[in-house]
C-alpha cells in the first residue's frame, strides 16, 4: 500500500530524477536555440545527495524511479549510481529515460548495474531529419544504441517519439511498422508547449485522436489493457505484430487525475506538476544539515501541494517560464 497521497488523494509512487541538465543533443523542441543555461557543478546534486533523498523519498512510499536529465548517460560514473541506487532497500522498479547516443558503450553495463527498462527517444528514422531535430548527427549511433540495449537484454526496448505536424508525423507509419517483426514498444507522444513559441506549438501540435487515425489506417488495432508499469500510455497492436503501440497524450486526454508522479531536478529542486512553476528547493536544507525527518517533511509538503491538474488545461500556450525541458527532465 503506498504511504504518499496528495490532497485529491491521488497516490504518489512515481519519482523522476534529472541527474544532469547537460545534453549531448540540441532538440528543438526541448532545448532553446543557442543552448539552455547550464548549471554550474556545484548546483547540481551529488550522487551522494541524490541517493539520501531518493533512499527518504522511497522510505516513504515511492517505489518507482526513473533517470532522465538533460540526457542522464553523459553524467560520469552513471553506472555505478545505477548499481547503488538499485541496491536500496524498497525500490521496486528502476529505469532511465535516453537519447541511446551513448548506450552503444553502456548498455550492458546498465543491465548489470540493475537497470532493467530504458526508454530511447528517438523522433525520426531519417538522418537528415534526425539532424534537423536534434541539431546533431547522431541518427546511425542512436540506431546503434538501440541495437546495444536490445543484445543487453533489454526488453521491450521502448521508443519515445515526440510527434511534430509537418517534421516527423509523415513517418508515423513507418516508426510503428517496427512492431510489426520486433517487440518493440513504439510510444508517440504529444507534443507539448514547454518554452515554445506559440506560432510553432500552433504549427506542430497534433493529437493523439490524430496519430491513432493514421494508424487505423494501416489495419485495426486491439486496445491492450494496461499493467501496472504502463503510466499514461493507452497501448495498441496490429493483428500478428510482435510489437506494441503507444499513444501518450498530455494535452488532449490529459492523465492528471491519476498522475502519480513527483520530481526531482539535478540542482534539487521538487517539482509537483511538469507544467509548473512552483519548485520547492531540497538542496538547501540538505546541504544546511538538515535530518532526515526535516527532508521528508519537505517532501510530503510539496507532495501535498501538488496541483489539481496541469495548467495547460486552461491555457495551450502557457509556458513554464523558469525551465525549458532540457532541465526538467520530461
Ligand atoms: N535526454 C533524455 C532523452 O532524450 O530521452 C532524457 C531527457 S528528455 C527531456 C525526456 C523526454 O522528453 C524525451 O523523450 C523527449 O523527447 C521528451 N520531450 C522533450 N521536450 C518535449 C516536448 N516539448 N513535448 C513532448 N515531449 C518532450
Amino acid at each position: 500500500m503506498t504511504l504518499l497521497t496528495d490532497r485529491y488523494q491521488r497516490s504518489i509512487d512515481y519519482l523522476r530524477v534529472s541527474i544532469t541538465d547537460h545534453c549531448n543533443l540540441r532538440c528543438i523542441y526541448c532545448t532553446p536555440l543557442g543552448g539552455a543555461v547550464k548549471l554550474d557543478h556545484q548546483d547540481i546534486l551529488s550522487y551522494e545527495e541524490f541517493l539520501r533523498l531518493i533512499q527518504i523519498a522511497v522510505d516513504m512510499g515511492i517505489t518507482k524511479v526513473r533517470l532522465t536529465g538533460g540526457e542522464p548517460l553523459v553524467r560520469k560514473g552513471v553506472t555505478h549510481f545505477c548499481r547503488r541506487l538499485a541496491a536500496l532497500p524498497g525500490l521496486q522498479s528502476l529505469s532511465l529515460t535516453t537519447n541511446g547516443i551513448l548506450l552503444e558503450e553502456l548498455a550492458e553495463d546498465l543491465y548489470g548495474a540493475g537497470i532493467r527498462r530504458v526508454n530511447i527517444s528517438l523522433d525520426t528514422l531519417q538522418p537528415q531529419k534526425f539532424l534537423h531535430i536534434t541539431r546533431r548527427n547522431e541518427f546511425e549511433r542512436v540506431w546503434r544504441g538501440i541495437q546495444a540495449a536490445e543484445r543487453a537484454g533489454f526488453n521491450p526496448i521502448k521508443i519515445n517519439v515526440v510527434v511534430m505536424r509537418g517534421i516527423n508525423d509523415d513517418e508515423i507509419l513507418e516508426l510503428a511498422k517496427l512492431t510489426l517483426d520486433r517487440s518493440y514498444h513504439i510510444r508517440f507522444i504529444e507534443f507539448m508547449s514547454m518554452n515554445n513559441d506559440n506560432q510553432w506549438v500552433l504549427q506542430h501540435y497534433i493529437s493523439a485522436d490524430e496519430i491513432l487515425a493514421k494508424l487505423l489506417t494501416v489495419a485495426s488495432l486491439e486496445q491492450i489493457a494496461s499493467q501496472n508499469t504502463n503510466g499514461p500510455a493507452r497501448h495498441f497492436r496490429w493483428p500478428d505484430a510482435k510489437g506494441i503501440v503507444g499513444i501518450i497524450s498530455p494535452i488532449s486526454h490529459h492523465f492528471c487525475p491519476s498522475c502519480n508522479r513527483i520530481r526531482l531536478t539535478a540542482d534539487g529542486k521538487l517539482r509537483n506538476c511538469l507544467f509548473s512553476d512552483q519548485e520547492v528547493d531540497i538542496k538547501s536544507p540538505l546541504r544546511q544539515g538538515a535530518t532526515d525527518a526535516d527532508l521528508s517533511q519537505i517532501l510530503r509538503a510539496s507532495i501535498g501541494n501538488k496541483p489539481k491538474e496541469h495548467c495547460l488545461q486552461s491555457d495551450v500556450f502557457r509556458k513554464c517560464q523558469n525551465r525549458p525541458m532540457v532541465a526538467i527532465g520530461g
